[in-house]
Parts: C-alpha cells; sequence; structure tokens
C-alpha cells in the first residue's frame, strides 16, 4: 500500500469513530467494521472503491477484522460497504486440522 499524508490521517479518523465506543470500554467488531467502512475523504477512505476514471488507483481488496478475545476472523470482500463480513472461528479453521502446526494444536481453547 502506498504510504500518503492520508496514512497519517486515518489513525486519527478511526480513532474519531471509535471514540464513542472507546468512552464506554465497548469497541466491539460491529464498530471497528463500521469504521473501515468510512468514506471519509472519499476516495481515499478507509473503504477504497475502484475509481472508473483512475483504475490504477489504490482501492479495498477485502475488509478483514480478526477478534482474538472470540478467536474469530471476519472478512467481507470489496467493497465492504456493500457486502456483510462472513466470520470463521479460529479454532475451526486450524485447531482440528491433522497438518496444523504443532503451536495451532496447542494452544489454549477460551
Ligand atoms: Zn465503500
Amino acid at each position: 500500500m502506498l504510504a500518503t499524508a492520508l496514512t497519517l490521517l486515518r489513525p486519527v479518523r478511526a480513532r474519531h469513530l471509535l471514540e464513542p465506543a472507546l468512552a464506554d470500554r465497548k469497541v466491539d467488531t460491529e464498530a471497528v467494521r463500521a469504521t473501515l467502512r468510512d468514506h471519509y475523504s472519499h476516495p481515499d477512505g478507509f473503504c477504497r472503491h475502484v475509481r472508473a476514471d483512475d483504475p490504477a488507483e489504490v482501492c479495498s481488496v477485502y475488509s478483514i477484522v480478526m477478534d482474538l478475545d472470540a478467536r474469530e476472523l471476519a472478512i467481507a470482500p470489496h467493497p465492504a460497504c456493500e457486502f456483510p463480513y462472513t466470520t470463521w472461528r479460529l479454532d475451526d479453521l486450524f485447531a482440528r486440522q491433522d497438518d496444523a502446526p504443532r503451536w495451532v494444536k496447542e494452544m489454549p481453547h477460551v
């Protein structure tokens, strides 16, 4: 990904969007997903669409949210503002596979 001046603004924008949830100490995956669907500073927001006037410009490919407490991985295809996230339990993805790395099999289950 290209680093631009907007790269410096994105963390500030994310904190602004998450501020109500942060104040309540209730940042959940839905709040993070809503942040990643944000179009502020379009076309350079978090959710970056393909631009018809500049198809070579950077755009979002997937939106990925991982909840390490719940051990879940959620992915939405591009553009994330138009598609739901599909969620997988990490334990289901890795821990039961015979070829999973040993460290994955030995991870404590929550
Ligand atoms: Zn979008």
